[in-house]
């Protein structure tokens, strides 16, 4: 069998172990303790926003900042369509009314466009959740600027955005709230776990409280609100810290991968890279996508096939949540460039022409060589 080449693996340096043997050291294994104090407080200083709470995972992160912003039955929620299922499940957790909102062509993330066309038809918007796309960021001062014209709070779901930036700005910190995800395809990974961050220090301390089960400072146990066990333990924040001691490194490792495929494919006409947002932004590249052109004669399944025989991992484009059939019934509001094609919409266009390109940190020219070796050979 052939050297297995991953989508995404984790990259450890050793360093996080540091970390871990001072906790255990110290027998602070949980919960909580020095680490996640640490991990928290150098998260937000990278960043450059004023708090964060670690926790259990990215979807946690988002799940609290659904609850925080009030999020209860029927309150109609805006949400990027082309994403993961856990930018949106926490509104679903809360029985909210989901409205999905498709993408625009120079970022893949939500448009602007339909995001205006969505509030002229809904007068009443609980939140707007908005995802940044395999590390490129979504078009953040309009939507931040929209939402505002509408007095709507923003999430930003920046979990593969980590690093990246708009406007000179950190992705995670547009918006009321910012969910990061450290799982473990992620740019930097602490095996499972997320983090919430904000400017709004009564609500991050709310969201830790909340994240340790609601139990009132009271030497009884006392409830006055419904809790959860989102917690991130001593031990995993340990990890994060000696991880993000390497996330500019894996920043330009995941740069230089897209290069890579970008000049390999530069003279195939049917294939355009994942966009990167333009001037503005600073992607992280977290993952590589390509698309194909209509009837070039190659589809997405046929590398994702060619690339498996040769045990390469590869993925398809996030399957729109408006095409789910958990979410059968949601409205969707499409972009105006939807027209153009036959799919009405932006993002089921790209989702039937694109795949996510193996893009681990730790492919080396030779793995480079053979995934681009195996595509070229398709054309
Ligand atoms: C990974 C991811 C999440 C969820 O993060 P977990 O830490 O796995 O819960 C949320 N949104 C997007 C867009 C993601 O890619």
């Amino acid at each position: 069998m052939n050297k297995k080449i991953y989508l995404s693996s984790p990259t450890m340096h050793g360093e996080e172990q540091r970390f871990i043997a001072e906790a255990f050291d110290t027998n602070w294994v949980a919960p909580l303790g020095p680490n996640v104090d640490g991990f928290e407080k150098e998260m937000a200083a990278y960043l450059g926003i004023g708090y964060a709470a670690a926790l259990s995972a990215g979807t946690a992160a988002l799940h609290l900042a659904v609850r925080l912003l009030g999020v209860e039955e029927g309150d109609v929620v805006f949400c990027t369509s082309m994403t993961f299922a856990a930018t949106c499940n926490p509104v679903a957790y809360e029985k909210g009314t989901l409205v999905f909102i498709d993408s625009e062509p120079d970022t893949w993330n939500m448009s602007p466009a339909a995001l205006r066309k969505a509030f002229e038809k809904y007068p009443k918007v609980k939140a707007v959740i908005c995802a940044d796309l395999y590390g490129t960021p979504a078009r953040l001062d309009e939507i931040e600027a929209i939402c505002k014209e509408y007095d709507t709070p923003l999430i930003e779901d920046a979990a593969e955005a980590l690093g990246s930036s708009w406007k000179g700005k950190k992705c995670g910190r547009f918006g009321r709230f910012g969910a990061l995800s450290f799982n473990g395809n992620k740019i930097i990974t602490t095996s499972g776990g997320g983090m919430l961050v904000s400017e709004d220090e009564e609500a991050i301390r709310h969201a830790r409280f909340l994240a340790t089960q609601a139990r009132e400072p009271v030497p009884y146990y006392l409830h006055k609100e419904l809790g959860f066990n989102y917690r991130m333990s001593n031990i995993i924040a340990g990890i994060g810290r000696g991880q993000l001691l390497h996330l500019e490194e894996h920043i330009a490792q995941k740069q230089a991968i897209y290069r890579t495929y970008q000049k390999a494919f530069a003279d195939i006409d049917a294939i355009t890279m994942n966009p990167l947002g333009g001037a503005d932004a600073v992607a992280n590249n977290w993952l590589s996508c390509l698309t194909l052109k209509r009837d070039c004669g190659v589809k997405p399944m046929d590398i994702f096939e060619a690339l498996q025989k040769e045990n390469i991992d590869s993925r398809p484009i996030w399957n729109p949540m408006h095409n789910q059939p958990i979410y059968e019934g949601c409205d969707f509001i499409a972009d105006p460039h939807g027209k153009e094609n036959e799919t009405g919409s932006v993002c089921m266009d790209i989702y039937n022409r694109g795949l996510c390109l193996p893009s681990d940190n730790k492919n080396t020219q030779e793995d480079m060589e053979r995934i681009i070796g195996i595509i070229r050979g398709l054309f």
